[in-house]
Parts: structure tokens; C-alpha cells; sequence
């Protein structure tokens, strides 16, 4: 067989666990037979970053900022038991969150729609696209916790020594407050990925906050989008017949739950947080059924499972058992990175392929109706096989040599 050319390479971040097992057979079976592959290779396997002082994180998100595309394997973010455990210099920040800091990145989570999997929400058709604002709210926020009669005020400082002084209210009681800002370069620059990854994908864009209600904080987010929107984006979206629209949050809530969906929806960071788990469950009650994609403002991308490093999982493995982890998200995690590079580079051959991949995946769920555990789970009627990783894997491949054969023949 001949193999698949690619010009340029793609930023592969390896991980850990049974992810990072996943990982390697998805490329050994599904990649590399097929594609001539050309990838940076950063390891974030977590001793790794623990020896390097977690320098090849950084070394990571400065090769995807030169190379343009990544593809990462889940990591675990070190706690206290995980420092004991690998025997840890310290709790490592978050790799995602050094990635995503270091690109200014905006994550958008997709769920992976097969037909024998029914959402919960009957309307719904296609994907509904959740973009999180990663960037303030109340996960940089304080709080005071008062115990008697008093009150509360809030002021800012400019750097010159002006100060802005605003009464938050009397208590008649103990109580709590809490403060938490946003920035609004932050703002921008997740305005900016949202109308972009909406336009790279065809996707009418929903932005939905309180500003009736939050006056000045929620209101300054509407006014940043519509600005955004309103210079940079308004063109290109009327030229291909996309819509930006802009709804008070309850409403956002209520019409997504009549809408057929295919749309994003940008939301502030605590709505993104609460809203990504709710349409996880709700689309296929899988996390190994959603994508995971980080654009940046300038174009910089990084595809990954939206799932973790499946521990409990990794752990039976490691006991010598045959799991049932479900690789969909990571295949198409590497579908997706090698898609962008097939069209920056112009290489039709690889972006067919990816989309052979991809219906190898759906062909092998929803006709043979062989699936892992957790789909077995979810899905409309009788799967023909519970499989191991390996043997859905492998189905996966018997169907990918079949559609290779006969739709990339012809293709340069
Ligand atoms: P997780 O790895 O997503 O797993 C949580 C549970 O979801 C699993 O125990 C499993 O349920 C189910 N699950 C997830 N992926 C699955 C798959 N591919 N196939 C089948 N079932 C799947 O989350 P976690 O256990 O909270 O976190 C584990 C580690 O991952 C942590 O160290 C965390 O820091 C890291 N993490 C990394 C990322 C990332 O790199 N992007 C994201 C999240 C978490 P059952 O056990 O019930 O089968
Ligand atoms: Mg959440």
C-alpha cells in the first residue's frame, strides 16, 4: 500500500495512562500503515515533566505556536496522591492550562454524534459546540465570609492611583460576598477564536450571558462580541450565509433545547463549565464521545480527547486485564489534526483519509454494532460485541482498509 504524503509536520504531545496506551496503538494501527507521518514529538508522560521541571510543556505549546497544528494525549494534572504515586518534585501545573495560556487559546468541545446513540433531546441533529471562556469569573475570584452587621464596598486602583469606589450593600447579618474580574483583551481574544473556529466550520455562532442583570461585567462581554463581531467578522459570516446572534442566557437555555443544534456557544467560564458537562451527558452520557479543540486568535490549533488519562482503567491494565476503553475521541483527535494540515497544505489525499477514518469509527459502532463498555451503555438495541480496545481497534481497521481501498485509490 502505498503510504499518504504529508509537507509538513504536526505537534504530537504524548500523555499518560491508559490514554497514553490508546495513544500508541490508535498511531501504530490507525496512523502509521497509512500516512508517511511527520510529527514533532514532545513526551508529557508525567516523569518526564517532573525531570525536565516541566520545561517540555512550555517546549510543547512554543512548537505548536511555530508549527501551527498539535494533537495531544491526555495528562494527568499532579494532586497530592499523584505526587506520591510517581514520586513527584511538585503538583505540576495543569498541562492544558500551560498550553492554553501560552496560546492564548479558547477550548471548544464537540460531541461525536452516531446514529445509534440518541441524545437526549430528541430535536437535537447535530453537535452543539460548546466554546468555555478559560480566563476569570469566579476561578480567579475571592471571597469574604462576614460574621456580624456591617458593610462592603469595592475599589479599584489604576496604576496611577485613581481609584474607583463602589458600595456593594448594608448586611443585616453575617454572610458572604465574592469579587472576580475579567480583562478585556481576554474578552477579544475569545471573541476572536469563537468567530474564527465558527467560520472554519460553518457554524452560526450563539453568545448568551445576564447584562439585563449584570450591568456592567456581563454587559461589557456583550459589547466586546458585538464589536468583535461587528469589525472584523460581519463580512465574512453574511458572505457565507453564517449568523452571530446574541441571547440573554435563560432564553440561550430554552431555544438549544428546541433547536435541531449546529451551532457554537460561546460562554462566559463558569456558564461554559456548567454547560460542557450537562450537553457531555446529554449527547451520549460519554466523554469518549467528544472532541476537545483549542484554537488560538492568530490560528494556532490542538486537537485532544475530552476525556482524562482513564486511570481506574489503566490501573486494570496494568494487572494484566483486558480493558474496554473507548479510543473514539483520540482518533479522532488525530483525524482532526491531520485534517487541518491536509488543508493548510492543500493535500487532498490526507484530508480524505481522515474522513475515512472517521467513518471507519461510525461503520464500526453503528453497523457491525461492535462497541466498548461504556457505549454498550448508552446505545439503541444489542451491540453484536462488548470489545477490548484492541478489538474495537481492530474492527475499526478492517473497515478503514476497506474504505481506503475503495474512495483514496484515485487520490494524489
Ligand atoms: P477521566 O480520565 O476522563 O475518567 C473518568 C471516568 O470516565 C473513567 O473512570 C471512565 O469511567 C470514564 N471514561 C473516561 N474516558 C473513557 C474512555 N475513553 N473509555 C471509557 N470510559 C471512559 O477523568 P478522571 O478520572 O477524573 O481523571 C484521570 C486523570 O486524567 C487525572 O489525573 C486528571 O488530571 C487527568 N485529566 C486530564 C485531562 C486532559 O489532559 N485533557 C482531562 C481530564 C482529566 P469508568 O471507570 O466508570 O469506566
Ligand atoms: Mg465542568
Amino acid at each position: 500500500m502505498r503510504k499518504i504524503f504529508m509537507s509538513n509536520p504536526i505537534v504530537e504531545i504524548d500523555g499518560d495512562e491508559m490514554a497514553r496506551i490508546m495513544w500508541h496503538w490508535v498511531k501504530e494501527k490507525l496512523i502509521e500503515p497509512f500516512i508517511e507521518l511527520k510529527v514533532e514529538y514532545y513526551d508529557l508522560y508525567i516523569k518526564v515533566r517532573d525531570k525536565t521541571n516541566d520545561r517540555i510543556t512550555v517546549e510543547a505549546a512554543e512548537a505548536i505556536k511555530r508549527v501551527g497544528i498539535g494533537v495531544k494525549c491526555a495528562t494527568i494534572t499532579p494532586n497530592a496522591e499523584r505526587v506520591k504515586e510517581y514520586n513527584l518534585k511538585k503538583e505540576w501545573r495543569s498541562p492544558n492550562a500551560t498550553i492554553r495560556e501560552i496560546l492564548d487559546g479558547t477550548i471548544f468541545r464537540a460531541p461525536i454524534l452516531v446514529k445509534n446513540i440518541v441524545p437526549a433531546v430528541r430535536f437535537w441533529k447535530k453537535p452543539i459546540v460548546v466554546a468555555r471562556h478559560a480566563f476569570g469569573d469566579i476561578y480567579s475570584g475571592t471571597g469574604i465570609r462576614f460574621d456580624d452587621v456591617g458593610e462592603a464596598e469595592i475599589v479599584y486602583r489604576s496604576k496611577s492611583g485613581r481609584e474607583i469606589r463602589v458600595r456593594i450593600g448594608a448586611f443585616s447579618g453575617p454572610g458572604v460576598l465574592q469579587a472576580y474580574y475579567n480583562i478585556d483583551k481576554s474578552i477579544e481574544s475569545f471573541a476572536r477564536a469563537v468567530f474564527k473556529y465558527a467560520l472554519m466550520n460553518s457554524l452560526n455562532v450563539w453568545f448568551a450571558a445576564k447584562e439585563t442583570i449584570s450591568k456592567v461585567y456581563d454587559a461589557r462581554f456583550k459589547e466586546i462580541f458585538q464589536e468583535i463581531f461587528d469589525r472584523e467578522f460581519k463580512e465574512s459570516f453574511s458572505e457565507r450565509g453564517l449568523k452571530y446572534e446574541y441571547y440573554l442566557i435563560d432564553d440561550a437555555y430554552a431555544r438549544a433545547m428546541r433547536s435541531e443544534g449546529g451551532f457554537v456557544w460561546a460562554a462566559k467560564n463558569y456558564d461554559g463549565d456548567v454547560l460542557s458537562d450537562m450537553l457531555a451527558a446529554a449527547y451520549s452520557g460519554s466523554l469518549a464521545m467528544m472532541t476537545s479543540e483549542l484554537l488560538s486568535p492568530e490560528g494556532h490549533y490542538m486537537a485532544e480527547a475530552a476525556h482524562g488519562t482513564v486511570q481506574r482503567h489503566y490501573y486494570r491494565y496494568l494487572r494484566g486485564e483486558k480493558t474496554s476503553t473507548n479510543p473514539t475521541a483520540i482518533i479522532f483527535a488525530w483525524s482532526r489534526a491531520l485534517r487541518k494540515r491536509g488543508e493548510r497544505d492543500g493535500l487532498d489525499a490526507l484530508i480524505k483519509f481522515t474522513e475515512v477514518l472517521e467513518e471507519a469509527v461510525k461503520k464500526t459502532i453503528e453497523v457491525d454494532r461492535i462497541v466498548t463498555q461504556d457505549i454498550a451503555k448508552v446505545m439503541e438495541g444489542q451491540p453484536s460485541l462488548i470489545a477490548t480496545t484492541e478489538e474495537f481497534i481492530e474492527s475499526v481497521r478492517k473497515n478503514l482498509e476497506h474504505l481506503y481501498q475503495h474512495k483514496l485509490k484515485n487520490c494524489k
